[in-house]
């Protein structure tokens, strides 16, 4: 466990978070403020205006001007590369003060939000990099007298509504592609979290970016992300967050039929078979459960282990659980910090008080953790065994540093287990038999699987999930294709056409 000895210092000043609007900072109509603060040690971090109505309808009209008068959509794709490459340095050089309030208001490590932080200025990289080759296509065999184009062009107006767990991490892997095709934005990020979307919306001013074009409302669900995902004036909405609300967003864009993108929750599998590397695997899986503190979408939260290697696994993976750094995020030495709120707390506990119930078994951990000199929520690393696949544990969302462990026997067995639920976003299989591993890349339901390793991740490779862990792609050429709008083209060459009439 890791104490305060030796921690980053705590900012001393409060950050007082604004909404920015078509290039304004601005206080709430409603003189109305929000309070976060660090679930690591009680202190007040951000005060937040917070939005209602008054401060949606005014970014969104920012947005929809500045989209309709083409201020943005008309800059050249080297123009929009240029930008956001400026903003990527940017990035790098706010990086500590970016993760210092990303740490303060999530828990989460130091070393770790810094490493994320720099993840995210790689990313507006990559998009800069696909801002220049944006192109449709021509078709030259439709006949003499046609030539058929396909123009790609922006979809609009696109609200932006992130999650709590890589607040600063996750609108990167939206805004850098939604502005290099061209869009204008309306950003809400999660109540817990706002200081460093905020910091970003510094960082485009200073890059230069024209008012209006990114627009950034703070506050709750509810009226803030209602209202920016049933406003007739929004063109589409890009959601990060659980499937619940995300469920919630498809019936509210039903009624103006915007189109949507989803990246939501997932009950991630690994199945590690006999012949697998155990010992690789167990760090992996150990990563993979502890990682963020297990609030991350793409934890590996189930393994699906074969039954002869079950009992030698799980001793691999209790006795690496002892020695991953818990404690204090401003440690640059911790690796797992504090849970995101005493509720979030309670529920973690929860799954693992009733798993118990059901007949499972702890193998290590299973109540909260005392950390010294720290009054928040930490949870201790978590394994419990003996879990069944009608538990609440098997299938649903923990999020948390809680892994459950199932066992198999034969291959359809396993795929069976992992295939069961509802979502589907990323899966891992461990085997040294490249074809093992291939036959269950092809079969397993998921966005994304991992042969051999867990949880690496590149700009270049789309994200995303299958069933109800989303619609659509992040990341890669098709996170940017999300963002442009299709339109066909069809030109007669010449006076050829035949008379209808
Ligand atoms: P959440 O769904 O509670 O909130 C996400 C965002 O939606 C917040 O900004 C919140 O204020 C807003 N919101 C809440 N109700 C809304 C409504 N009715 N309409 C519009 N917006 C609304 O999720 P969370 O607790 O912040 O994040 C955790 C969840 O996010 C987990 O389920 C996790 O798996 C998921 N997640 C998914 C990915 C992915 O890429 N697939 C990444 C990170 C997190």
């Amino acid at each position: 466990m890791i104490s305060g000895a030796g921690a980053v210092p705590a900012p001393t000043d409060v950050f007082i978070a604004q909404h920015l609007i078509n290039g304004a900072w601005v206080s709430s109509a409603s003189g109305q403020t929000f309070d976060r603060f660090s679930p690591a040690n009680g202190q007040l971090v951000t005060q937040a205006a917070l939005g209602g109505e008054a401060e949606v309808e005014a970014a969104i009209a920012a947005a929809r001007t500045a989209f309709d008068d083409r201020r943005w959509s008309d800059t050249s794709g080297k123009e929009r590369a240029t930008f956001l490459l400026k903003v990527a340095d940017l990035i790098d050089a706010n990086r500590s003060r970016i993760a210092l309030y990303e740490t303060m208001e999530s828990g989460k490590p130091i070393a770790q939000a810094e490493a994320e932080i720099e993840g995210a200025a790689d990313i507006w990289r990559f998009a800069a990099s696909l801002a220049r080759t944006i192109h449709g296509d021509s078709h030259n065999t439709l006949g003499p007298d046609m030539l058929g184009v396909v123009l790609k062009e922006p979809i609009g107006v696109v609200s932006m509504i992130t999650p709590w767990n890589f607040p600063f991490l996750i609108v990167s892997q939206k805004l850098p592609f939604a502005l290099a095709a061209g869009c204008t934005a309306v950003i809400k990020p999660s109540e817990l979290t706002s200081a460093t979307t905020v910091i970003l919306g510094q960082l485009l001013i200073e890059a230069g970016l024209p008012a209006g074009v990114v627009n950034i409302v703070l506050g709750y669900g509810d009226p803030v992300g209602t209202n920016l995902t049933n406003h007739p004036d929004v063109d589409m909405v890009s959601f990060t967050g659980s499937t619940a609300v995300g469920k919630a967003i498809v019936a509210a864009t039903s009624k103006t039929l915007k189109k949507v993108s989803l990246e939501l929750g997932g009950k991630n599998p690994q199945v590690i078979f006999p012949d697998a590397d155990l010992d690789e695997a167990a760090d992996a899986i150990v990563f993979g459960i502890y990682f963020n503190a297990g609030q991350c979408c793409n934890s590996g939260s189930r393994i699906i282990v074969h039954h002869d290697i079950a009992a030698v696994l799980i001793q691999k993976i209790v006795e690496l659980s002892r020695k991953v750094p818990f404690g204090d995020p401003l440690n640059p030495s911790t690796k797992v910090g504090a849970i995101i709120s005493s509720q979030h707390q309670a529920k973690i506990d929860g799954y693992v008080k009733d798993a118990v119930k059901a007949g499972a078994t702890v193998a290590i951990g299973g109540a909260p953790l005392t950390i010294d000199g720290m009054s928040g929520e930490f949870y201790q690393p978590t394994v419990v065994a003996n879990v069944t696949k009608n538990m609440a544990i098997a299938s649903e969302e923990v999020f948390g540093p809680v892994l459950s462990v199932l066992t198999f026997t034969t291959f359809d067995e396993a795929l069976e287990i992992a295939n069961g639920g509802d979502y589907g976003l990323s899966a891992g299989v461990w085997s040294q038999d490249i074809s093992t591993c291939l036959k269950f890349a092809r079969r397993v339901q998921a966005g994304t699987v991992w042969t051999n390793t867990w949880m690496d991740g590149f700009a270049e490779l789309p994200f995303g999930g299958a069933k109800e862990s989303g619609l659509g792609r992040e990341l890669g050429h098709h996170g940017m294709d999300e963002y442009l709008e299709t339109k066909t083209v069809q030109m007669r060459i010449g006076k050829t056409r035949s008379r209808w009439v």
